[in-house]
């Protein structure tokens, strides 16, 4: 059954007056929200106290959700499990995958890399003593770099900045040709696209569940390992709830079945609940027809920017093949146009040191909203609204 995006759209809290074009960055809130943590919060936690790990189910959550997502990113049963950070998780993923590969010292990534997992992995080298080595390439070039000294090719799907897409199965075969294994960042992929990680034979991913999955500030992040992994792979970050029996108490550690051993400490209680919420948005919903619809939004997008608005340079691919689910265009004033963009309820993102980035995410955003962006982006520009001091001071976070 075709998706009812109306209906979809009505599922959100969306602020009055807000065209809110950034949900790859973080998700809007799902109107049962509230009431899912004031649940947890007052019927759990307030009344169950310790007991509410067994009888409302908080351990066994972080694997429970970790099958939802896990349908929407193409992973067999039992391989995803939720909890920690993105950082974290990619920390974790990189470490083992290091580990099954023992001989080589390479870690290959791409300079579209958001930074955290760059920095993740130059932190890893150095703490197993600068033997191994991050190299980074243009994300034109991976696939061609990928080589016999290659450990890990360590990629996110969808460049953060431009929305260029690699090619997950061809890289994939191409890096296990060469004896290597990959590990892919689900971020701008999960709840965006269709990906299908068991056909495309990967090893371990990665992801967080805030962006496209709606979870709120601080949501769980995911890993998986496929399943030919699952008992092989050793998880670095070795804590309790990891161990194959952790109210044993044990002094010795034991790795859990399968994907049970990547999980760490206490699981954030809370924000599972803002992430079951969220997941029932997705029941009954095809990611291909999802993204195909935020093709057209985006087309829509950089069609009307393209014939309206002066100085702006589209930074994402135009191949639908190599896009994920936003928009990016350039502009060397890029910063100051957003923060007047935000002002006038259109709320995308800036990110350095020249790029204007926009989501369209079609379970929430429609044609009209669009449209409406696209007008108030042209007024911006033609009467440069956006050149005023109070655009162009740095906030913390842009
Ligand atoms: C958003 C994002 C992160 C953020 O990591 P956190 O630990 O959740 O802050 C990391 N990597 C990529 C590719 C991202 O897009």
């Amino acid at each position: 059954m075709p998706i009812d995006f109306a209906a979809k759209k009505a599922l959100f809290h969306l602020p009055e007056g807000v065209i809110y074009l950034d949900g790859n960055s973080l998700g809007p809130m799902v109107k049962t929200a509230p009431a899912a943590v004031d649940r947890v919060v007052q019927a759990e936690w307030g009344e169950l106290l310790i007991r509410g790990w067994n009888k409302a189910g908080w351990m066994a959550q972080p694997a429970a959700l970790g099958n939802r997502v896990g349908k929407l990113i193409g992973a067999e049963p039992g391989t995803v499990v939720l909890g920690d950070t993105l950082s974290i998780k990619v920390y974790q993923a990189l470490a083992s995958a290091l580990e099954m590969t023992p001989k080589r010292r390479v870690i290959l990534s791409d300079t579209g890399n958001f930074p955290s997992d760059l920095y993740m992995a130059e932190g890893l080298c150095r703490t197993l003593g600068g033997q191994y080595r991050l190299k980074t390439v243009a994300p034109e070039e991976a696939m061609a770099a990928i080589d016999e000294t290659t450990a890990v090719v360590m990629l996110t799907e969808v460049d953060y900045r431009t929305g260029r897409r690699h090619h997950m199965a061809d890289i994939t075969a191409r890096a296990h040709e060469m004896g290597a294994i990959t590990v892919w960042d689900l971020a701008h992929s999960a709840g965006a696209l269709p990906v299908d990680l068991a056909g495309a034979k990967a090893d371990f991913a990665v992801g967080c569940t805030y962006k496209y999955l709606n979870s709120g500030p601080g949501g769980p992040a995911f890993i998986y390992v496929a399943p030919r992994h699952a008992e092989v792979a050793r998880p670095a970050l070795s804590g309790w709830l990891g161990h194959a029996a952790p109210f044993a108490f044990d002094l010795d550690y034991r790795p859990g079945a399968g994907i049970e051993r990547m999980r760490v400490g206490t699981p954030p209680v809370l924000q599972m609940a803002t992430l079951e919420a969220a997941m029932d948005v997705w029941n009954g919903v095809d990611m291909a027809e999802v993204h195909a619809q935020s093709l057209r939004l985006q087309d829509q997008f950089i069609k009307g920017v393209e014939a309206r608005v002066k100085g702006l340079t589209l930074a994402t691919p135009r191949s639908h093949l190599m896009r994920g689910s936003q928009v990016s265009f350039r502009h060397p004033e890029g910063y100051a146009i957003m923060q007047a963009l935000i002002a006038e309820g259109v709320i995308g993102d800036f990110r350095a040191p020249d790029i204007l980035r926009f989501g369209f995410t079609p379970l929430y955003i429609d044609e009209d909203d669009v449209a409406r962006a696209v007008s108030i982006l042209a007024r911006i520009i033609d009467y440069g609204t956006w050149d005023k001091p109070e655009f162009k001071a740095r906030a913390a976070v842009t």
